[in-house]
């Protein structure tokens, strides 16, 4: 374990401006709240985080990604708050703290592969600061390095095969390969040993056969560049097991190539010797046709440049050979940080490089906060596309990934279309929501459907993607046909009563021609559209009908001369007005009880108003458009209706208090409330209030009356 004040050496090695107190405060802070708590290996559990502190302190990381390193259990594992934390080390490692600690509750267990690029995704988009990365992988890869300790082999591998799905490609991506390499050859330890050690033993054997192979070549590599000028460099290594065995799984082949399992790097001063270099080595050894590889002209997405070849080399033995600058190789085994480091100390005096040692951090956390970059070069850019994304999961752990703002109804969508269309309600991370909300990273969805349910077309104004939106589009056009068919039957089946003619379908079929329709449901669908009016259907069927009518008559007809409650009906009005068949006129309430009439509307269908309303001056000259309507309210739907009032009150202390009491002592339910004006001595109210019918209305309105408080009441 790192001692405290070698933990504190290794910082003040890169950057002497560290702050050295509170490093050492947080060393302590952290042994002191682990107590003696104890790690599977039977070692003290504050080892664990000053160890990822360690690790950190290797790629060169400012004091707060230190620290945090040092405290990233602490929330977890102990009683420490993010308050308590941020007061002591301030907001910046409080949320940084309170980042890695969200990363750590989320658990990866599946086997799709698809899933673990979204789960990759998720981490990038919740890690709004490179940093929480950082510590997280620094973290897995300490405890990777102590897997050995748990004693369940279900979890170790758990943890094995989480970190080769997820966290080693994570590593991979951000350019970190020595970080990548190490965690993915303890994850094929656990997963799978036997490979690992047919790989280890079959190594050693050709080691004991070839002698030094690495040095041998390496002297003919660097032999074969001398008194030609290049300033070069020739490193040999063998390549890791892990890596060896995911080569003959892809290409199917056995250990038998020694350029599968040596790699050679020759390392030159600047990108024009990379070429002469490779000139030189492809003069002198033959390359083995398609084995060549220039990412240096087209660097590979995580930034990686180099270019990389295979040659048939001494020993007629096959050896693979990359080419690339000491920058280029820097930042290849280091990452991101090794990129800005090198950058940044250049040319410069070291006094000024120290002063610019996080530059790379502070030019990434401001493309982070500040979008785009002129200088996309590495794949951590990649993190702000991430953030235009939530992603959300199902309660079986299934990741879905959605456009930010998208919300519940969304997910709902996205599940499965018809998830979406029968949503009534959702609990977000257990709680009941408003299917409107919006999702955050990281929310668990989960959506209550009910068969009865049908799309509402106000759910267009809650969604934000375009699947959402078209499904719920075409449910609703598809449950208009239908009501536009069944209130167009109605009407011409009354009409045809009316007439006493028996409305058949093979009689009313008779109008079809005439009225330009092959098939009756659509002919009833633009009755009820209000594209042909009944009277037509009836007139095409029976032409008599039309000859005998005059004018007058159909004036007469107009139902507002009669009582609409003892006419028979040409609608009925079941449960309220809930589909887009009928609907109410615009700011108009009608209750139960209250007078009314239809409208043939075209493209609407039928459009309620109070018999009593001034909008239907409109349509005295169009009879043929009134349809009779009556109320058909059955007792055990008990549908509640909104009925509207306008309300004067005193402006006194307790007025809005005693009226809301009051309408709630009367089973009235407020669903509205606007305050449309406040004077020194009134309120303005409107109220909209749900109620069963008119008389139940007209009991709210009296009593509100008998309050002291309430000047005027009416309903609007
Ligand atoms: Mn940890």
């Amino acid at each position: 374990m790192l001692r405290q004040y070698e933990l504190v050496d290794k910082v003040l090695a890169y950057d002497p401006a560290a702050d050295e107190a509170l490093i050492n405060r947080a060393y302590v802070f952290a042994t002191k709240m682990h107590g003696n708590q104890l790690r599977h290996s039977g070692d003290p559990y504050f080892s664990h985080p000053i160890e990822v502190a360690g690790i950190l302190t290797e790629l060169r990381l400012d004091a707060a990604t230190i620290i945090t390193g040092l405290l990233h259990d602490t929330i977890e594992d102990t009683d420490v708050t993010t308050e308590e934390i941020s007061s002591l080390f301030g907001g910046e490692i409080a949320e940084l703290v309170d980042g890695v600690t969200k990363l750590s509750q989320l658990e990866w267990d599946s086997e799709d592969a698809k899933q673990a690029e979204n789960f990759r995704k998720l981490l990038l988009a919740m890690s709004n600061d490179i940093r929480v990365l950082l510590v997280k992988l620094a973290d897995r890869l300490h405890n990777m390095r102590t897997l050995h300790h748990i004693p369940k082999e279900a979890k170790r591998r758990r943890i094995a095969q989480e970190t080769l799905d997820i966290y080693a490609p994570l590593a991979g991506r951000m350019g970190m390969h020595e970080f990548r390499e190490e965690l993915e050859d303890l994850s094929f330890k656990v997963i799978n040993p036997d490979a690992r050690s047919a790989i280890e033993v079959r190594l050693d054997d050709f080691r004991s056969e070839s002698g030094d192979v690495i040095e041998r070549i390496r002297t003919q590599i660097v032999g074969l560049f001398e008194g030609g000028g290049l300033d070069i460099e020739v490193h040999g290594r063998q390549k890791r097991s892990y890596s060896i065995w995911r080569k003959m799984q892809r290409r199917a082949s056995s250990l038998e190539q020694l350029s599968d399992i040596f790699a050679f790097r020759v390392l030159v001063a600047d990108e024009a010797s990379c070429y002469q270099a490779l000139g030189v080595l492809h003069r002198r050894w033959p390359s083995v046709p398609g084995r060549f590889k220039d990412y240096i002209s087209t660097p590979k997405n995580n930034g990686y440049r180099s270019i990389h070849t295979t040659i048939v080399g001494p020993e007629r033995k096959r050896v693979e050979i990359q080419v690339r600058t000491r920058e280029m190789h820097n930042i290849a085994e280091h990452g991101i940080a090794a990129h800005w480091i090198y950058k940044d100390s250049g040319s410069k005096e070291p006094k000024e490089a120290y002063a610019d040692t996080f530059g790379w951090l502070r030019q990434l956390v401001e493309m982070l906060e500040h979008g785009s970059s002129a200088e996309e070069f590495l794949e951590h850019s990649k993190l702000q596309l991430f953030s235009d994304q939530v992603f959300c999961f199902t309660p079986k752990g299934m990741l879905i990934n959605l456009p930010r703002g998208a919300t519940a109804l969304d997910f709902a969508y996205a599940v499965h279309t018809e998830v979406g269309d029968s949503c009534v309600g959702c609990k977000i991370n257990g709680r009941h929501m408003p299917l409107r909300t919006q999702l955050e990273n990281g929310d668990e969805v989960e959506i209550v459907r009910s068969k009865a349910q049908r799309p509402l077309a106000i759910w267009e104004n809650y969604v934000e993607t375009g699947k959402a939106r078209s499904a719920i589009r075409r449910a609703l056009r598809q449950t208009q046909q239908i009501e536009f068919e069944l209130l167009g039957r109605q009407m011409v089946q009354s009409v045809f009563e009316r007439e006493g003619k028996e409305p058949e379908d093979s009689v009313v079929e008779r109008a079809l021609g005439g009225l330009g329709h092959d098939h009756l449901n659509d002919l009833f669908a633009a009755v009820g559209e209000g594209v042909h009016s009944a009277q037509e259907v009836l007139e095409q069927v029976f032409p008599e009908v039309a000859t005998g009518r005059t004018a007058k008559k159909v004036k007469a007809k107009k139902p507002a001369d009669k009582d609409p409650l003892n006419a028979k009906p040409l609608v009925q009005l079941r449960g309220g007005v809930r589909g887009q068949a009928i609907r109410f006129a615009k700011d108009t309430f009608p209750l139960p009880g209250d007078r009314i009439v239809g409208i043939v509307t075209p493209g609407e269908g039928v459009v309620i108003y109070p018999i009593s309303s001034e909008m239907l001056e409109k349509f005295e000259n169009e009879p043929q458009r009134w349809v009779d309507v009556s109320w058909d309210v059955s007792d055990e739907e008990a549908a509640t209706f909104v009925s509207r009032l306008e309300v004067r009150a005193s402006n006194e202390v307790g007025a809005l208090g005693a009226i809301a009491t009051l309408i709630a002592d009367y089973s009235g339910n407020i669903n509205n409330m606007i305050l449309a004006r406040r004077d020194m001595d009134f309120y303005d109210i409107e109220l909209d209030i749900d109620v069963l019918d008119l008389k139940h209305a007209n009991r709210i309105v009296n009593a509100l009356k008998g309050l002291s408080v309430v000047n005027v009441v009416a309903r609007v």
